[in-house]
């Protein structure tokens, strides 16, 4: 039953999403005195962490970069115990942090929010939670996350499978094993990685099903030991200063040297260096030209196919997993331990759908162009409509009625990745054209958060009850958040981040999903605003 909008719960403020994002949010918004109300799809904190529970799954950053840089006592009360930690003790953290700061009292789970539409006369949001309860409040908050939307694969015949089936982005939160069992994986994006290289450990036959291979680097984790904890403990200034003046807010600082800058010789050297050290230092501690020239990233793009070859014993299997489709580092490079020695092992085995692809999925397993494969389970690792797919999945209006999805039909238009124009009183943490999304997630997480949140201290101060991006700086942000694209070399490649999702109508077309100007100027343009009175934004 709906509820009528005049009996809804009245907050200040409604966030949607009680992940990394939402929790901070909720934090900052208590400090300002306001009224707020979190709704959660899910029954508890950790978004990413806590729907991510697939075997395998686990931090591409430095456990220590990723958590919170707000709070002292956080960060003196939690250690890490390994550099990329697994997906359980994320979560684990996330509860600490969600006890620590009492807020689970102000999270409503198991809500997944439906509509949510904008009434000008009321100068407010009206919310409505699946099921049919309502809400309203002054200013919205999504918090919704830029991997959170799963997404199947658009082959016929999905239901129809008699066995196990999964998403990696929906994993039971009961065990499951794969010993003895034929296990089928599509996808070999960073998930599937991750997965496939965790399930050969115990699995009775694995096939992967890979349409697109990917570049993948070595992870390198290993655990924290005594010593680097309390020097870690002793550094969190030093080391979140190091990510605030890193591109991506990553530990890895780009070499000032190019590629081409170096000879033959050194250039192999740094390459073989950086294979050797843990994390994303291959991708983001690169040369500073290997992402943007194309000659510059074919000599790295070189060393890694040498890699897979050196890796893989059979030579017409390495070759198959070697992308020729782009360069090494335009698309998400997946951080692996061991994935490509997977191949060697017995019961593994690749099917390439470029030479058989999928007809449909059968009630005893996959059928190809060439055969039926049978299997117990099938995991779909067929990743996340990126960015605006939960934008998409909520029926989200703005003055005058006018729905998001249709405002960015053609690709997003924003302001700072944080405003829409016609969609007052909405700020969107970890939007498109956003820094946050091409970043060390939760760095550029505090700075939105800590943005909004000084801007609505600005609108209370000031008794402004309504905040509204112009249209003329949304124009401008976005062709600003083109052109800044337009340099680097992932903006010619399909991928998710340029807003290709081949099982998603509509998401065929290059459209810019993410700020590829780097965090730090990002900041500062966002300082900049608010310092000119924040200009590019009307108040009332
Ligand atoms: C497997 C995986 C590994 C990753 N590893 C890294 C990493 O190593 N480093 C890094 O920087 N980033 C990583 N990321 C990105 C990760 O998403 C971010 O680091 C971070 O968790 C984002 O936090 P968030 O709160 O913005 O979004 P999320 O964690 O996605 O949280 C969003 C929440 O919003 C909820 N929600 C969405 N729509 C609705 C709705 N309509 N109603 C109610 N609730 C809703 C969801 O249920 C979810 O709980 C990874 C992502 C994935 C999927």
């Amino acid at each position: 039953m709906t509820v009528p909008a005049a009996r809804a719960e009245p907050y200040d403020v409604v966030v949607i999403g009680a992940g990394l994002s939402g929790m901070y949010q909720l934090h900052r918004l208590r400090g300002l005195g306001l009224r707020a109300r979190v709704f959660e799809a899910g029954n508890d904190v950790g978004g990413t962490w806590y729907w991510n529970r697939y075997p395998g799954a686990r931090f591409d950053s430095e456990s220590w970069t990723y958590g919170y840089s707000f709070s002292g006592e956080i960060l003196r009360a939690w250690q890490w115990s390994e550099h990329f930690a697994a997906q359980p003790e994320t979560l684990r953290y996330c509860n600490f942090v969600a006890d620590t700061l009492d807020l689970r009292r102000d999270i409503e789970f198991d809500s997944r929010v439906r509509a949510a539409a904008y009434d000008d006369a009321a100068t407010g949001w009206d919310v409505e939670i699946e099921g049919g309860r309502r809400a309203r409040a002054r200013f919205l908050i999504t918090a919704i996350g830029p991997l959170s939307a799963p997404t199947m694969p658009a082959i016929p015949g999905v239901e129809s499978f008699a066995g196990e089936a999964y998403h990696t982005g929906t994993w039971p939160h009961r065990p499951v094993t794969f010993a003895d069992k034929r296990v089928a994986v599509i996808g070999t994006g960073a998930t599937a990685v991750q997965a496939i290289t965790e399930i050969a450990k115990t699995v009775g036959h694995l096939t992967v099903f890979q349409r697109t291979p990917n570049w993948c680097a070595p992870l390198h984790n290993s655990v924290i030991d005594a010593a680097t904890q309390a020097r870690i403990q002793a550094t969190y200034p030093q080391i979140f200063e190091t990510c605030r003046s890193s591109f991506g807010c990553f530990i890895h600082q780009a070499d000032p040297r190019n590629a081409r800058d170096v000879s033959p010789e050194e250039r192999e050297a740094f390459y073989e260096q950086r294979y050797a050290e843990p994390g994303f230092g291959i991708w983001m501690g690169n040369f500073r030209d290997v992402l943007i020239d194309r000659e510059a990233n074919a000599t790295i793009t070189d060393f890694m196919r040498r890699k897979i070859r050196e890796r893989v014993k059979d030579p017409a299997l390495a070759e198959k997993l070697i992308p020729t489709n782009h360069g090494f580092g335009t698309r998400r490079v997946p951080l692996e331990s061991g994935y490509y020695e997977v191949f060697n092992q017995p019961n593994v085995r690749l099917v390439d759908l470029r030479e058989t692809p999928i007809r449909r999925i059968t009630p005893a397993g996959i059928e190809t162009s060439e055969t039926e494969h049978a299997f117990d389970m099938i995991i779909y690792a067929t990743g996340f409509d990126a960015v605006t797919g939960a934008f998409d999945r909520i029926d989200l209006r703005g003055g005058e009625g006018r729905r998001l999805r249709d405002t960015w039909a053609e690709g997003p238009r924003t302001y700072l990745g944080l405003h829409v124009a016609g969609f007052p009183n909405l700020f969107t943490l970890v939007g498109p054209h956003n820094a946050a999304t091409f970043c060390n997630i939760p760095r550029c997480i505090e700075q939105n958060v800590d943005w909004v949140t000084a801007l609505l201290r600005h609108m209370g101060d000031r008794g402004y009850t309504r905040v509204e991006a112009t249209a003329e700086a949304e124009r401008e942000w976005t062709a600003h958040v083109h052109d800044t694209g337009r340099r680097m070399l992932f903006t010619q490649v399909d991928s998710w981040m340029m807003g290709i999702n081949s099982n998603v109508p509509g998401k065929q077309t290059r459209t810019f999903l993410v700020y590829a100007g780097g965090a730090p100027k990002y900041r500062e343009r966002c300082d900049a605003v608010a310092a000119a009175g924040y200009v590019g934004l009307t108040f009332r």
